[in-house]
């Protein structure tokens, strides 16, 4: 087995990650132009991204709303309290226009209901709590009030949501519950979304077997295909698994021809030092470019990214039009085999160009932080991303690291919901320190 002098570059975390926001920006900025769309139902639109801006298609709200039930008054009626006013009629959310007071004028007052137009005239609503009915068949229709209120209190003025035809939802949003929401409330019972990228899935290893394949004694199943197609659906990617890949070059070479047809094709294993690492070389006699070729992490230091041209899409892709100049290359990543090094190296970089071949504007990567429940002590160099478990609530969040058999270790992942970072500079982190947290578990 000879290997070819691959130029390696390994980064630090940090610079890693801004090489692939850089490629994911260049890939978004192309994916938008030319992704294909479809329709989809409200009801299935959690998760996809959007391809059109939603608008306001009137003033929201379209009335002024009482925020509160209570009356409609003119707020300086009430600058001597308490206030008797003259109770002209009573407003319910819905009510039609003809039957609502046309204007409320001094010294009257209109019962109002939350949600509903409040009458021309009035300028706030006093809570219901504030009020005393007073006896009608001496009194009258009257109402006392007790408590004075700003102009505008309670009160949501016509349009203050948004106005009609303002930017509700931009292109590129990710259809999350509260947007779904929005765009319920303008109307739109469809939404135009990305298609997703597919995302094709590379095992490789002579060790490898397939989940339904009884495994010889020194076999393993293939998880990691499972693991990374769960990843790329909640990242909004169609996952394709291919056949597992053998360490052997031109096998792996066919394949790796094949998931470059794809948007996007994730290997693992294969990238490591060993004598039958071949990811590298085999993409390197395929003319690919790499980006990097490591990163100071752990785990998941051998992770490599780059991209290559995929023989018989080029020419498919330049046919559908791509623009002189743009690349029809197609991004890969090489993810180290071990089960958990697979999972992180997901997470940190192979996520945001997921997200940009998805449509989706770009995201930071956000940690929590957490107290430290026990000393960790490291070596310096890497940046450390441990399967970790958080716990507390409130402001009482908690940290601490999952025992486990290093980065092969599944067992000890499916126990933890976060990983715990510790910078590369760190050679101890102290118990009771407030430590940077990734969550793992949604
Ligand atoms: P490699 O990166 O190829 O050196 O693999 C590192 C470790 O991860 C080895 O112990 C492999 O057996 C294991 N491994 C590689 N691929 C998979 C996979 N698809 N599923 C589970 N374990 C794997
Ligand atoms: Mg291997």
């Amino acid at each position: 087995m000879s290997r070819l002098p691959a130029a390696s570059t390994v980064l630090s975390f940090e610079e890693a990650r801004r090489v692939v926001e850089q490629q994911a920006a260049l890939i978004r900025a192309i994916r938008i132009q030319s992704s294909k769309t479809e329709s989809v139902d409200l009801l299935a639109s959690a998760g996809r991204v959007l391809s059109e801006r939603v608008t306001a298609d009137r003033d929201l709200p379209p009335f002024p709303r009482s925020t509160r039930d209570g009356y409609a008054v003119r707020s300086a009626d009430l600058s001597a309290l308490p206030a008797i006013l003259e109770v002209i009629g009573e407003i319910k959310a819905g009510e039609r226009l003809d039957r609502i007071p046309a204007s409320i004028a001094g010294g009257q007052t209109a019962s109002i209901m939350t949600g509903a137009p409040v009458p021309a005239g009035a300028d706030a609503v006093v809570m219901v709590e504030y009020t005393a009915p007073l006896n009608h068949r001496i009194e009258g229709h009257r109402v006392e009030i007790t408590r004075s209120v700003a102009p505008g209190e309670n009160i949501v003025p016509r349009g203050a949501e948004a106005r009609e035809g303002a930017l509700l939802l931009d292109r590129g949003f990710r259809l999350n519950p509260a947007a779904i929401a929005l765009a319920a409330s303008v109307g739109k019972s469809r939404l135009p979304v990305y298609k997703r990228p597919r995302v094709a899935v590379l095992t490789t290893g002579d060790e490898i077997v397939d989940i339904e394949a009884t495994p010889g004694p020194t076999q393993i199943r293939n998880s990691n295909s499972f693991s990374l197609a769960a990843q790329i659906q909640q990242a909004g990617g169609e996952p394709l698994l291919l056949p597992i890949a053998p360490d052997e070059l031109q096998g792996l070479r066919s394949l790796i021809a094949e998931g470059l047809k794809s948007d996007l094709l994730l290997l693992t294993g294969g990238v490591s030092m060993g004598r039958y690492d071949l990811v590298e070389q085999a993409l390197s006699e395929m003319q690919a470019e790499f980006f990097f070729t490591g990163a100071k992490i752990q785990p998941g230091r051998p992770v490599v990214f780059g991209r290559c041209v995929a023989e018989t899409s080029a020419v498919e892709t330049s046919a559908a039009g791509t623009p002189a100049g743009e690349s029809p290359a197609t991004y890969f990543f090489g993810l180290p085999g071990n089960p958990v090094s697979t999972m992180v190296t997901f997470e940190l970089f192979v996520r945001p160009m997921l997200e940009a071949l998805s449509g989706q504007a770009p995201r930071s990567l956000v940690f929590l932080f957490a107290q430290l429940k026990q000393e960790i002590r490291t070596k310096i160099g890497l940046q450390r991303f441990l399967p970790a478990i958080l716990s507390g609530e409130f402001d009482h969040a908690e940290v601490e690291l999952v025992p486990w058999q290093g980065s092969g270790d599944i067992a000890a992942i499916a126990r933890s919901n976060c990983y715990l970072v510790v910078p590369a500079d760190r050679e101890r982190l102290a118990a009771g320190e407030w430590v940077a947290v990734m969550k793992n578990d949604c």
